[in-house]
């Protein structure tokens, strides 16, 4: 065997994967038919959730030097600013990253890419899959490479990370179901001045549509994304001295273009693919699921499709999981790209939609109705815990356990643990939680209870934490809805494998062997 992962496709996913992969010592190649990183910003919002994952791998304090964050968000319509939503710390209490990150996709993947060469792994840039071939116990590939010959690689598992046009989705002959939008967006890296808040996100809706400014990295750096008015539509050349007359329609004839350094038009699909796994390939990102851009979700699914396998794969490969494992990834990914498609393609319909009732509730309802609903903290939660993707949960996936007794409103299996700060001995400060999981381990979190005699399964691969009786931890489990007595056994990515009240001798054992 060549390698035990092989990984196509270094965009941001791919990367991630290959990370995840090294960090657990897992042998892994990385090949890109591209010649180097991608130069274009693309993506631009990165989540909550993301943040999470981005401080195990010790990049967190990097990407928010180099981003920032989103503190508001001011809403134009008809020529005046008719809202402002407040974006700051929406999410505190929630996540150490209250707050959506703008920063763009290719300093994402240049963070991305830094980390995984501390790890010691290159990418294999110039290098095409080609062809597939699968066996019973391993995978035969066909890459061309730089010099344009051909060699074979056999590897134990394939990752597809090979974005919206997947070669491993269309060798293993996984359809990929849905249709594209007919609206035709534009995107530019611009140097603008003109009525635009700076430093918050500003949004101006018009009645056949919109246009959204991103603050970027830089003084008067903005990136414009909006949609191709019907006129030029169709339009090859389509410049975006040709868009500007219709954005200074919008955002006011003060509007001026100092320079733009990227331009670029596309049209959106909103596709799934039909599977997610087939024997010994996977499909990851953009190549299992594309939607909208409404909601900034589209790189953040990706890297948590690849934070989700990750482990998964380790286990497997080391002998210590097993097989079956590896169809989790697919439970749990499938609904989750699932709904994201049901909820993008409905805010994207209303977003774009040509209707007159559409255009009257975009430019007059819709900026009060956000303004207000956002003013209270019940709808602020829910918005943050849907768009950071703080809130996703795998209840019904087969690694998903609760035991009779946890209270209805406790957090279950299959939810991401909640962020919470506690003391973990009776002298020490309260600490971030979060700071103290190792995700390249299961964390059995006890509360009100000691670790139950006779040890627990899993070796040096389970950290225990305990966290004592005391004021302000109650205090701080009583936000969450956790009673004073319960144990949580977290599975490396942070979601609840196993949760109940009083953990007696086996039970922990007893999961292990059933469901991992
Ligand atoms: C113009 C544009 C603007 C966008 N704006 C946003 C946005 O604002 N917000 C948002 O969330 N998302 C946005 N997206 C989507 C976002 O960029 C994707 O969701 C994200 O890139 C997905 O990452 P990925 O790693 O799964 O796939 P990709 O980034 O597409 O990476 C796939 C990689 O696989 C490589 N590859 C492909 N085929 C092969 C092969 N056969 N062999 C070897 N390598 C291969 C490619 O070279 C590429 O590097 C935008 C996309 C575009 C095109």
């Amino acid at each position: 065997m060549d390698t035990d992962v092989l990984v196509i496709g270094a965009g941001p996913t791919g990367l991630m994967l290959a990370n995840q992969l090294a960090r657990r010592g897992v042998r892994a190649l990385i090949v890109d038919r591209h010649a180097g990183p991608a130069l274009e910003t693309r993506a631009l919002g990165v989540q909550a959730r993301t943040l999470e994952i981005y401080a195990h791998l010790g990049i967190v304090e990097r990407a928010l030097e180099l981003g920032k964050r989103a503190t508001g968000a001011n809403m134009w319509a008809r020529g005046r600013r008719a809202a402002w939503l407040p974006l700051g710390d929406i999410g505190r209490g929630q996540s150490p990253y209250p707050f959506l990150l703008i920063l763009g996709q290719d300093d994402n993947e240049q963070l991305l890419g830094e980390a995984l060469r501390d790890q010691g792994v290159t990418v294999a840039w110039s290098t095409e899959l080609v062809g597939l071939a699968q066996r019973p116990d391993r995978v035969i590939a066909r890459l061309k490479q730089p010099d344009g010959a051909t060699r074979e690689v056999s590897a134990a598992w394939v990752a597809g990370c090979d974005g919206a046009r997947s070669a491993v989705r269309d060798l293993n002959g996984i359809a990929f179901h849905g249709a594209p939008y007919e609206h035709v967006f534009f995107v530019a890296d611009t140097q603008m001045t003109g009525p635009m808040v700076p430093d918050e996100l500003n949004v101006y809706l018009w009645r056949e549509g919109f246009h959204l400014f991103f603050p970027m990295r830089g003084t008067d750096h903005w990136r414009v994304v909006g949609i191709v008015p019907p006129a030029l539509r169709g339009r090859e050349d389509l410049t975006l001295d040709a868009l500007m007359p219709s954005i200074r329609q919008e955002a006011g004839s003060g509007l001026s273009l100092q320079g733009c350094s990227w331009f670029s038009t596309y049209r959106i699909h909103h596709r799934r693919a039909e599977r997610f796994r087939d024997r010994r390939c996977f499909l990851l990102g953009d190549a299992a699921h594309i939607h909208s851009p409404v909601g900034a979700q589209g790189m953040n699914t990706g890297l948590q499709d690849a934070y989700n396998l990750g482990w998964k794969l380790a286990l497997v490969i080391a002998g210590d999981g097993r097989e079956a494992l590896l169809d989790s990834y697919e439970s749990e990914r499938i609904p989750v790209a699932q709904r994201l498609l049901a909820t993008t393609d409905r805010a994207f319909s209303l977003v774009v939609s040509d209707s007159g009732v559409a255009g009257l509730f975009r430019t007059r309802l819709a900026p009060r109705l956000f303004a207000l609903a956002l003013r209270l903290p019940r709808v602020q939660r829910i918005a943050f815990r849907t768009i950071s993707q703080t809130g996703i949960a795998y209840p019904n996936s087969p690694l998903s356990e609760t035991l009779p007794g946890l209270p209805a409103a406790a957090p279950r299996a299959g939810d991401r643990f909640p962020w919470l700060r506690l003391k973990l001995s009776p002298d020490g400060p309260a600490e971030d939680l979060f700071g103290k999981i190792d995700d390249t381990r299961f964390t059995l979190i006890l509360i009100g209870q000691p670790a139950p005699p006779g040890g627990l399964p899993l070796g040096d691969r389970l950290r225990v934490l305990v966290v004592p009786g005391d004021p302000p931890n109650d205090r701080e489990l009583e936000r969450a809805r956790i009673p004073r007595t319960a144990f949580y056994l977290l599975r490396p990515d942070g979601h609840v494998g196993l949760a109940g009240v009083r953990l007696e001798g086996a039970a922990v054992a007893r999961y292990v062997s059933e469901r991992i």
